[in-house]
């Protein structure tokens, strides 16, 4: 496994590779890695001959009240999990390989990125469009696997790789969850012992709704409201948005059919955590 700091040595090391025909699988991470970064890692190692896998924590997708500087960093921990996955090349950049004093350019992809998360976190996605853009120019992977844990993300990366014609594939894997239903995420990392048993109202809110929809229920308003009756019993969370939307435009939908993403926000004490499921009717 070689760690690599500056983009272009990585652009370079790649280049035979590249040049060879050998796929390259790349996985994008903030490090922290947890068993949903690893089931990504494990996904890309299977279907590729090179696998690359970054951690930067990217200040351009953090708002100035969150929590960028005290997201966890534990380096040593991760390199070694990656070397264990048999990961080819661990991208670490600096923020001043990333971002110039007079950087100037960014990517935002238009309506998806203004919905859900992106209310809450205006410029979030135009800060993850424009690192994955950077990071698919230096890599140039074949495919780029994500998760369904973070899926407007997927879907915004999926929508401006068409777009911007980025010859690669995006695979979105299935979200790992711990034995309870807990969806497996680095800011898990910042909840005390009590919080940690009030973030599953997540998970059973939306198990909540996929039992509504199992039977037969197709107004997403009162599959919403029954599932904010479940969380507001929580006197720890905050919800800052539940939202039924078609899983494609995640645009609302007015009645359960097709494909339909149930995804939410909810705050347990300071920390904000998400979550969805998908459905199909
Ligand atoms: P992050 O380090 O949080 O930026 O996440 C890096 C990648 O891992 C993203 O594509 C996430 O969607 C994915 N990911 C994070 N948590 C999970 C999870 N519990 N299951 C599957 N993928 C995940």
């Amino acid at each position: 496994m070689k760690t690599i700091k500056p983009p272009l040595v990585l652009y370079n090391a790649l280049k035979k590779s590249r040049l060879s025909g050998s796929s390259i699988g790349f996985v994008p991470t903030m490090g922290a890695l947890h068993a949903g970064h690893i089931s990504l890692i494990r996904q890309a190692r299977q279907e590729n001959a090179i696998i690359v896998v970054s951690i930067f924590v990217n200040p351009a997708q953090f708002g100035p009240k969150e929590d960028l500087k005290k997201y966890p960093r534990p380096l040593n921990k991760d390199l070694a999990l990656c070397r264990k996955e048999r990961v080819d090349f661990v991208f670490l950049p600096s923020i001043k390989d990333i971002y110039s004093e007079d950087f100037s350019t960014y990517v935002s992809v238009e309506k998806l990125s203004g919905v859900l998360c992106g209310i809450a976190r205006p410029g979030h996605f135009r800060g993850v469009a424009t690192i994955v853009t950077k990071l698919l120019n230096i890599i140039q992977p074949d495919v780029i696997y994500l998760g369904q844990k973070d899926a407007q993300q997927a879907i915004i990366i999926k929508k401006m790789a068409r777009d911007l014609n980025i010859p690669v594939k995006v695979k979105i894997m299935p979200t790992v969850r711990q034995s309870d239903g807990l969806a497996l995420s680095s800011r898990n990392a910042y909840l005390d012992k009590k919080e940690r048993l009030d973030a599953l109202v997540l998970s059973k809110a939306l198990s909540l709704a996929k039992l509504l929809v199992n039977s037969g229920a197709k107004s997403p308003l009162r599959i919403i409201s029954r599932m904010k009756q479940l969380i507001s019993r929580k006197k720890n969370a905050r919800i800052d948005y539940i939202a039924i939307v078609d899983a494609a435009s995640l645009k609302p939908v007015r009645k359960i059919s097709g494909e339909c993403l149930i995804a939410l926000a909810v705050r347990i004490g300071r920390t904000r955590l998400i979550d969805n499921i998908i459905v199909r009717v």
